[in-house]
């Protein structure tokens, strides 16, 4: 099995080859990747690298694709299902898989990070990891189950409730698709943007002087916007770290004194859990949170520079590759 791929090389380059993919191991499917989405974060660990990255490496760990082929042991799954790969691969042993926090499993292993992920022809993942894509979803609708998963995650850490004012710094993709995800849960949700391109997909900003949220999530990497968000949280608010800083940047000033007298949380929140994709996909699938206006651009995957430009000049939203061939 062979296929065209992209492999990082080392931080800040990447180079297409071909990589020989091993058949499915006894519990494993190899899918045919129909599309991958491009997020911030593939931009971050090719240009800057990640803590968890792995190399060489195949990134990608958006994924929706068809199984072609299948392990011997694999018997929920046929070749020719469309599935979405929930990227990681945990082991239900330790303390965090045992708290459903299977994204901070000690043997976790991200595709995309760990093992080899989405930009490529054809990817290789356990039976365990997919989540069948219903006929009616469009595989570009469904391949935001990733993102959104991410988004479920941080805002069940930041426990928006219905009644609860959201605040969301940054209207970038996991921007919209955190207040969408936070309406849909009964809270009310707005973004909290300075780039007028941006604020057109969103209400709101900058946040007034006197509003304060029961939950402020930060989806931008930057300093001032965690500082700003500190400013805006109510008593016994959730501050959730949804957005990594780079190392450089990392150390925002903190009152503790603020957090004692006002009974405020600190939450971060970093990757979702395999049921975090389910419940993602499920909404997806009937309507409940609306993606298809978030789609800015669709390039071939060889197009990957292209495309890595318009994320890192916030000239897209969200950008999804198709592989050739
Ligand atoms: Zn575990």
């Amino acid at each position: 099995m062979e296929t065209n791929c992209i492999l990082v090389r080392e931080i800040g380059s990447f180079a297409w080859t071909r990589k020989r993919l091993a058949p499915p191991a006894e519990d494993e499917v190899l899918v045919r990747v129909e599309v991958t989405g491009l997020c911030r974060t593939d931009l971050k660990i090719i240009r800057h690298g990640h803590r968890d990255l792995v190399l060489p490496r195949i990134p990608g760990e958006e994924v929706v694709g068809r199984i072609i082929a299948r392990g011997a042991a694999v018997d929920d799954f046929e070749v020719g299902d469309r599935v979405y790969v929930y990227p990681g691969i945990w082991c239900d042993r330790c303390a965090a898989c045992r708290q459903g926090a299977q994204n901070l499993c000690r043997e976790m292993r991200i595709m995309g990070f760990h093992r080899d992920g989405g930009f490529a022809g054809e990817v290789l993942a356990p039976a365990r990891s997919l989540i069948p894509v219903p006929d009616a979803l469009d595989p570009d609708t469904a391949v935001l189950a990733e993102p959104l998963s991410c988004c479920l995650n941080a805002l069940e850490l930041g426990r928006a409730e219905p009644g609860a004012q959201v605040g969301i710094w940054g209207a970038g993709p996991a921007g919209l698709l955190l207040a969408r995800a936070a309406r849909a849960m009964g809270a009310a949700a707005i973004n909290i943007e300075p780039d007028p391109r941006r604020r057109s997909f969103a209400d709101g900003l900058p946040a007034p002087e006197d509003r304060r949220f029961d939950v402020c999530i930060v989806a931008v990497g930057a300093p001032e916007a965690y500082q700003d968000a500190l400013a805006h949280l109510a008593p016994r608010g959730r501050l959730v770290v949804f957005s990594g800083l780079l190392p450089q940047a990392d150390g925002v000033p903190l009152s503790f004194n603020q957090l004692h007298y006002y009974e405020q949380t600190l939450v971060g929140a970093y990757g979702c859990a395999y049921r975090h994709g389910v419940q993602a996909l499920a909404w997806l699938a009937d309507g409940t949170i609306p993606v298809a206006d978030m789609i800015s651009h669709r390039l071939p995957l060889s197009d990957l520079e292209t495309a890595l430009r318009l994320v890192e000049k916030r000239e897209s939203i969200k950008v999804l590759l198709y592989p050739e061939g």
